[in-house]
């Protein structure tokens, strides 16, 4: 069994313009594993998620997926290796139908029947979505297009998820259902996540690794059970 870990990072550097943001970070995403990035705002989180799939012209450092180095991949190539990434801010086609949407996600695939059947797991997942198939996107509730944007990127069968603050802006207990879903899917399939999340007690029961980002350097990392003990992550994350 190969047990490297499925994402490993080396050193990543990252800058828009002259300005550097990620000052050569490093951390991992073991297979069926998930890692969480914790941070306060500006710390790096969303332009770590985007160097690693490959939607930054200018970073440095090592990324490798499954052993092979992605990080002068083009985005398409790295989505072909089995990386889906739900950006903030969700990133559906608002003009699109549901059913369009969830097309889309798998425009990669090959393997139609397969596809066929993936299109039915992900309404196993999210029946809401199932009801309003035929509904324009744009129309649909803040919690219902997170859920399709989730969808959407399983509809790749991922290796691995990219999630960027899935409950940004969604009522709590939407947000709860959403998290027992991606708690779900982890166990069940064995999909590894990489996750963002302000919400740092949900993060990092979901979590199995947590590494805390600060200005763009990584300043602790650990299992969630430790990481969520310390005394200063406690203070200034998870509010006790
Ligand atoms: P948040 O939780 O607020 O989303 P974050 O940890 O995800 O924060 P990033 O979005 O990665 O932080 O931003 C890190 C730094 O990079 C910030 O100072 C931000 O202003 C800057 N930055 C992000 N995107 C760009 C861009 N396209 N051009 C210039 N600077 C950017």
């Amino acid at each position: 069994m190969n047990e490297a870990p499925l994402l490993e990072v080396r050193g990543l550097h990252a800058q828009y313009g002259a300005t550097q943001v990620l000052h050569g970070i490093d951390f991992k995403v073991e297979r069926g594993g998930v890692t969480t990035l914790l941070g306060a705002n500006g710390a790096g989180k969303t332009t770590t998620l985007r160097a690693v799939c490959g939607m930054l012209a200018r970073t440095r450092g090592e990324i490798t997926l499954d052993g092979c180095r992605i990080e002068a991949l083009p985005t398409e190539s790295i989505v072909r290796l089995g990386v889906a990434h739900v950006p903030d801010g969700r990133g559906t086609f608002a003009e699109l139908s549901v059913d369009e949407n969830l097309r889309l996600g798998a425009y990669t695939r090959r393997d139609k029947a397969q596809v066929a059947q993936d299109y039915e797991r992900v309404f196993g997942y999210f029946p809401r979505l199932k009801e309003r198939r035929r509904q324009q996107a744009g129309t649909l509730s803040g919690g219902e297009q997170q859920m399709l944007a989730v969808s959407r990127a399983l509809m790749l069968r991922p290796r691995l998820l990219l999630l960027d603050e899935p409950s940004f802006g969604l009522a709590p207990l939407i947000v709860q259902e959403l998290f027992e879903i991606l708690a779900s899917i982890n166990r069940t399939e064995g999909m590894a996540m990489l996750l963002v999340e302000q919400n740092a007690a949900l993060a990092l029961r979901l979590a199995q690794q947590a590494c805390l980002l600060e200005t763009g350097r990584v300043v602790m990392t650990g299992t969630a059970t430790q990481v969520a003990g310390d005394e200063a992550v406690r203070r200034a994350y998870l509010g006790s």
